[in-house]
């Protein structure tokens, strides 16, 4: 086994004693069974990785003593993944692979055919946190909290451009723009996007609609084929 990583919401510096909150206790000491004396590495999402060893352990709580830094912080493109939450355990998949693959931000937005009406944000970022803990990550990225995509696309930030990925497109992948800077990709829910959609979206001028290949994808695959596509053609992956 790897390595143990946790994420802890503080910024982290050398020389830190960290009390652990009661969960944290459990997972390192009853899930993964660590005592005293025993080296992980934590994480803030803000100022890198930093070596640690468990100072004292409890079963409701317990102490860690932060060591050096082991690594930078490496945040990923400044890319949004926008989609419209589907079933639970695919709207899970879709937050931990967009982790894994390097979202700056996930953005679940409520589109005219969506089926959820809410989602756990709570829930959905401690998936995003899983993944990074367990890829090495040293970013989390935000899950933001769902809205309209009417209301999101209304306040577009002339500086974003957005890789509409539409099914009515089906056919050869399409080429993305070779733009650098800020982009969002967007993915629709089960039932795709209603015509009304599609002429709000044709009318953004920051909007580029897309294929993703000849066949129509479930929209978690499809969320993962637009991350892949984008990250290769315009992402850190060049
Ligand atoms: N109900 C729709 C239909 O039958 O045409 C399919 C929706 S698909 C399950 C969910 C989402 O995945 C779509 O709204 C779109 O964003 C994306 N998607 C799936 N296949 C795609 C493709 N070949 N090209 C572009 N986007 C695709």
């Amino acid at each position: 086994m790897g390595q143990v990583r946790l994420y802890l919401d503080r910024e982290l510096g050398e020389g830190q004693t960290i009390s652990l909150a009661r969960e944290q206790a459990h997972y390192l000491f009853a899930v993964m069974r660590m005592g005293p004396g025993d080296a992980l590495e934590v994480f803030d999402g803000r100022t890198g990785a930093w070596a640690a060893e468990v100072a004292a352990a409890g079963k409701k709580g317990g102490t860690l003593a932060v060591g050096a830094r082991t690594a930078p912080l490496r945040r990923p493109p400044d890319l949004w993944l926008m989609f419209a939450p589907i079933k639970k355990s695919r709207t899970d998949f879709i937050v931990e692979k967009a982790a894994e693959l390097g979202a700056a931000r996930i953005c679940p937005v409520q589109t005219d055919f969506t089926n959820a009406e809410r989602v756990r944000r709570d829930r959905l970022q401690a998936h995003a946190v899983e993944a990074a803990e367990q890829c090495g990550g040293t970013f989390v990225p935000e899950v933001a909290g769902l809205a309209r995509l009417s209301d999101v696309l209304a306040g577009w930030p002339a500086e974003r451009r957005l890789m509409f990925c539409d099914e009515a497109l089906a056919g050869p992948a399409s080429a993305l723009p070779d733009e650098a800077g800020p982009w969002a990709i967007l993915i629709g829910p089960e039932g795709g996007f209603s015509e009304a959609e599609r002429a709000r979206l044709a009318a953004l001028p920051q909007a580029h609609a897309v294929s993703l290949g000849p066949r129509i994808l479930r929209a978690d695959t499809a969320a993962v084929a637009a991350m892949t596509l984008w990250q290769d053609r315009l992402g850190d992956w060049r």
